[in-house]
């Protein structure tokens, strides 16, 4: 396996971020992994990288990052209602969900188009348009850097939440996820329900879509309001939804009666981006960097802004939305 050193990282993260890798290596397949564990220097540091589109880098990463580049998708199982599908971590995730529809197998269709590696998929439970990743998960395989074994996890085990997993939080750093398998169903259930599925369908005159109808809708959809990371840098949703009790949703409603919110069990989601654009930062444009015009959510890098500054940016963001609704932000977007 090549190492190589002092490696631009710009080309690997959808942000654009011009920081270095002190080492660099991609991992094509879980010998690579394992010979790489076998000879290493235990003091060092390690990052994994995906597709680099949930990273903020704001500074050049020490130690080792291993870019996981291992391929394949297999059909290891079914059953009278579901297909079991295993899909190598280094699998695009838009590539994998073609693959599905394509083969007739459902479940993944909302969550078309979202950027980033398979791999990285149960990471933050990735979601869209009314699924998550938990709802299509049957297991995975992950590598247990301390033990130098591979681990499966069941459904249980991941602790999946709202953008949420064990792996974002006691097992960061900790395992490396080398494959995931998916339970995907032979006569789909559509879910048009969500967001703007449903407008997007009637635009087209498609009254019983098909899985690959509501791929079609929701990568039109996404088009046409998030900005291509290949033109515009960003990582997506830059902050959480924030989920805040009925009482705290009563007392926003009060004062802002058009605060966008859904209920989650007792409580109430806000629509985050929403806040933000009431406080005032949607479209705001800082020179090379700012928040996108058609979705606050989003903070972008025109070109040549660097991580501390977007950072800096997204600081802002959070104490202006404790200040104008009392509401505390997370990010969502992982910070090196
Ligand atoms: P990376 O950015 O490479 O890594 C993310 C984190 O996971 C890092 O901490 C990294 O160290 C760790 N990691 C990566 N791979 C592994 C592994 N195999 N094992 C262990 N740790 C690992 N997200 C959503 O949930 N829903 C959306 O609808 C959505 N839309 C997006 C739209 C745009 C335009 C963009 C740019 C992003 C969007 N995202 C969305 C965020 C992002 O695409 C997802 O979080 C995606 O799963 C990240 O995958 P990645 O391979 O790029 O991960
Ligand atoms: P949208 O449809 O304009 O909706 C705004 C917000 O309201 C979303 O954040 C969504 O929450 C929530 N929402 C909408 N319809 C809902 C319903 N029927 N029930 C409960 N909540 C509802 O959102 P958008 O920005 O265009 O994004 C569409 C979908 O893609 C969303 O699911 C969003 O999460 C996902 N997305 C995620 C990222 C990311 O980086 N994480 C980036 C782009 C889009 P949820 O976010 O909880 O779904």
């Amino acid at each position: 396996m090549r190492i190589e050193k002092n490696k631009s990282l710009k080309p690997f993260n959808t942000f654009g971020m011009d920081v270095q890798a002190e080492k660099y290596a991609a991992v094509h397949n879980l010998d690579d992994l394992q010979e790489f564990f076998h000879q290493r220097d235990f003091s060092e540091k390690l990052f994994v990288l995906g597709g680099g589109s949930n990273i903020l880098f704001t500074r050049d990463v020490a130690g080792t990052v291993l870019h996981l580049d291992m391929k394949g998708i297999e059909k290891t199982g079914e059953d009278e209602d579901f297909v079991y599908i295993e899909a190598s971590a280094g699998e695009v995730w838009h590539g994998f969900v073609l693959h599905c529809i394509a083969q007739g197998w459902a479940g993944v269709e909302n969550l078309s188009l979202i950027p980033g590696k398979v791999g990285a998929a149960p990471m933050q439970n990735i979601g869209a348009y009314g699924v998550e990743v938990k709802d299509v998960f049957h297991g995975l395989e992950a590598y247990d850097i301390r033990e130098k074994t591979f681990r499966r996890f069941g459904l249980e085990e991941c602790r999946f939440g709202y953008r949420e997993s064990v792996f974002k939080r006691e097992l960061k750093e900790k395992v490396i996820i080398v494959s995931v398998t998916f339970r995907l169903r032979k006569n789909p259930v559509i879910n048009t329900k969500y967001g703007a599925i449903e407008q997007e369908l009637e635009k087209h005159g498609i009254h019983a879509p098909t899985i690959r109808d509501v791929s079609q809708a929701v990568i039109g959809i996404r088009q046409s309001k998030l900005p291509d990371p290949s033109k515009i840098g960003n990582a997506g949703s830059f902050f959480k939804n924030p989920v805040v009790s009925r009482p705290a949703y009563e007392s926003i409603r009060k004062k802002f009666p058009d605060v966008v919110g859904y209920p989650v069990g007792d409580e109430m989601k806000l629509a985050a981006g929403w806040l933000i654009e009431k406080a005032g930062f949607k479209g705001v444009n800082r020179g090379n960097y700012g928040v996108h015009d058609r979705q606050a959510l989003v903070l972008v890098n025109y070109g040549g802004a660097s991580g501390r500054e977007i950072y800096q940016l997204s600081s802002e963001i959070i104490e202006a939305i404790r200040g104008k609704f009392g509401v505390e932000l997370e990010r969502e977007v992982n910070v090196y």
